[in-house]
C-alpha cells in the first residue's frame, strides 16, 4: 500500500480513531526507519553496531504498525466499509 493510499484511507476512516492513529503513525515510523538506514552510510566501523541496532529497532516499530494495521483491517472492518463507499 502506498503512502498516497494510506493518506486516502485516513481521509475515509475518520470515524475510527484507532485506525486513524495507526495510519498517521505508520508513515512516520517508516520515515524514521529510512533515516536510520541512511545513517549507516555515514558511519565509521566503531559506531556501526549501535547504528545497526537503531535500524533494527526502527524496523520492529514499522512491523508492529503493519501488524496492527492488518489486524485492525481484518477484525474491525472500518477500512473495508470506507473503501466500499
Ligand atoms: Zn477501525
Amino acid at each position: 500500500m502506498s503512502i498516497l493510499n494510506l493518506s486516502q484511507s485516513v481521509q475515509n476512516s475518520q470515524g475510527c480513531p484507532e485506525i486513524r492513529d495507526i495510519l498517521e503513525a505508520y508513515p512516520q515510523a517508516t520515515e524514521a526507519y529510512n533515516r536510520a538506514v541512511e545513517g549507516l552510510a555515514t558511519l565509521d566501523a566503531a559506531s556501526f553496531n549501535q547504528a545497526w541496532s537503531n535500524v533494527e529497532q526502527a524496523r520492529k516499530v514499522c512491523e508492529s504498525y503493519r501488524e496492527r494495521l492488518l489486524h485492525h483491517r481484518r477484525d474491525h472492518g472500518c477500512l473495508l466499509r470506507s473503501v466500499a463507499r
